[in-house]
């Protein structure tokens, strides 16, 4: 099922929560058992536990079952984040991300991805078109160029020299949906609190090492040539393997005006839990004077170098999935915005 469908379905009921043994502390649980979705929605904050552990923005068990299975395997968080965003990428039926992206105005699908290692070392790409896994571009521009950033055609050509096939990632459902948005076309992109659907991924490896990825198709129906918040280091993800990890979704145009992603591990170097950062840094931009956020959704995941996670977004159904100790598990995340709910 489609995240966003999923979590529209999904009503919260009942209280419960299966944690690992070493989880210190839990709170605010709830558990969604709606038969039809075949998945638990928990919420919770502040807790800590073993190591390795992956956590990605919205419902992809997929994903972060990939990437915990090359942590288990001894791989390192680097190689944990770019393999476990390459299985959304190459899934056609997500319509935000790689393969089956939705288009921009004109139908094109472009694609902006980062990623970024325990050194502080990043690589991104911005309005790639044709390669699916934007990520892996992402990884080649931080290890095989003097370079952080590659663009548009320059980004396509690098890849190719690298091995990476042209495709046309424009599918028939992506075509469809595109040709029936032109009939009323607006020139705005459509913002509304449900199609932001970023994958952003951090993890941290056996060794207690950091990594964070983040790849998107950006805002469906944005207007040509526009680039989100997702392939800006410090905007859409960012690593400081002292001190923890962000990654951001939502409109990226907000996220980059707040730097919301470096904002929030500054805020955990000053002490705060990766809940009260991320918490905080939605209340920049919610606070600002006019600010318009009940018309757009951003959300932030985090996790500390103890291990600690936090999620939280304007508005509701954003979740985190979170794989530790043995459990891969949908987590309902809290938001600022209580009116009509
Ligand atoms: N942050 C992305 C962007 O603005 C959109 C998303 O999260 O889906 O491009």
């Amino acid at each position: 099922m489609k995240r966003r469908k999923f979590l529209k379905n999904a009503s919260l009921t009942g209280v419960g929560l299966a944690v690992g043994s070493t989880l210190a502390a839990c709170a605010d649980t709830k558990t969604d058992t709606t038969e039809n979705n075949n998945s638990e929605i928990v919420t919770a904050s502040n807790s800590t536990g073993t190591l390795p552990l992956v956590i990605a923005t919205w419902h992809v068990k997929e994903a972060t079952a990939k990437a915990m299975e090359v942590l288990q395997k001894g791989g390192n968080a680097l190689d944990a984040v770019e393999q476990g965003c390459m299985v959304e990428e190459a899934n056609e039926k997500g319509q935000s991300v790689g393969k089956g992206g939705l288009p921009d105005r004109d139908g094109n699908v472009t694609l902006d991805a980062c990623i970024m290692d325990k050194h502080g070392n990043c690589g991104s790409v911005v309005y790639l078109q044709n390669i699916t896994h934007a990520v892996s571009v992402a990884r080649k521009v931080m290890e095989d160029t003097p370079h952080v950033m590659l663009a548009g055609e320059g980004a396509k050509k690098f890849a190719i020299s690298q091995g990476f096939e042209a495709e046309d990632l424009l599918t028939e459902a992506s075509k469809e949906a595109w040709e029936k948005w032109k009939v009323e076309a607006k020139y705005k992109p459509i913002i509304n609190i449900e199609n932001h659907d970023t994958i952003g991924m951090l993890a941290i490896d056996k060794n207690g090492d950091i990594s964070g990825a983040c790849t998107t198709s950006g805002l469906a129906y944005k207007m040509g040539g526009r680039v989100g918040d997702s392939p800006i280091i410090g905007s859409g993800l960012f690593v400081d393997n002292e001190i923890g990890a962000c990654v951001a979704t939502g409109l990226g145009e907000e996220v980059v005006k707040t730097v919301g992603s470096f904002l929030v591990v500054e805020l955990m170097r000053q002490g705060k839990s990766p809940q009260e950062a991320c918490e905080e840094a939605i209340s920049r931009i919610v606070n600002k004077p006019n600010s318009n956020y009940k018309d757009f959704q951003v959300g932030y995941i985090a996790v500390n170098k103890n291990g600690q996670t936090g999620s939280y977004s304007i508005h509701q159904w954003f979740s985190m999935t979170k794989f530790q100790d043995g459990v891969n598990e949908q987590i309902q995340s809290d938001f600022f915005n209580k009116e009509n709910v």
